[in-house]
Parts: structure tokens; sequence; C-alpha cells
């Protein structure tokens, strides 16, 4: 098991995770999709918080089933909490707030493939997705 840290992009909101991050979902909801969040789902329970959870605001639509956590002051959304279809208590966690120089990110691991392009590549041309 493997200890990530993560946070918001001011720190308000600063968490803990534990578990093995072997894949992430870019999930395509309406939400997630405005977003850009990469999703590793884990057990509420291996999520600690650092910070005090009033620090992080909730966001709700639809079905109210998924809290969207974000942080009122940068705006970043750091993690989410729902339940899986067993009804037992999952975090939904975006990859894209974890520190990436952690010990334990093996080459497979999507965080790191994932931050091999930086906004700072896009003007040298290694970024050649479309920008909408
Ligand atoms: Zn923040």
């Amino acid at each position: 098991m493997t200890v990530y840290q993560g946070s918001c992009h001011c720190g308000r909101v600063a968490y803990e995770v534990e578990g093995q991050l072997d894949g992430a979902m870019a999930c395509n909801c309406s939400i997630c999709q405005r977003k850009g969040s990469l999703l590793w789902f884990v057990p509420r329970g291996n999520l600690r918080l650092l910070t005090d959870e009033g620090n992080a605001s909730t966001y709700e639509f639809n079905k109210h089933a998924i809290h969207h956590r974000f942080c009122a002051v940068c705006g970043i959304h750091p993690y989410a909490e729902g339940s899986d279809p067993k009804g037992n208590a999952m975090a939904a966690v975006n990859v894209r707030c974890l520190e990436g120089g952690r010990a334990g990110l093996d080459p497979g691991d999507p965080l790191q493939r994932a931050r091999r392009l930086t906004h700072k590549d896009a003007g040298r041309g290694a970024d050649r997705r479309p920008t909408l």
C-alpha cells in the first residue's frame, strides 16, 4: 500500500489517501467532463483529511448521490464522496490533485502519464491535442 498526498491548489483542502493507484477513470459525466478530473475510487476510509472538513464545500446535482467536494477559495475539486452499489462509502480521488513526487509511483502509473505533459510543453508543440 502506498500513501499519496493530495490537495486543492491553495492547500485549504488536503488529504492522504492509501492504496495502489493502478488506474484512473476519465469520467464523462457532465461535471467531470468540465473539470477534466481523473478519478480513482477507494473506500472512504482510505482517505484521511489533513485539513478541517468544513474547508471543503459540497456541490451536488441530479440525484445528489455524489458529494463533489471543492475548495471555495481556489476552486479546485480534489475529491468526491459517495457510495458503491452495495452501499459502501467510497471516495473518488481526483488524481490530478495528487503530488507526483511521492515514492512508490511506477512508470505505468496514470498519474505519471498524466503529468508527462504540462502547460509548459504546450508552447513547444509537445501537446498536439486540439484545444476547444
Ligand atoms: Zn484551495
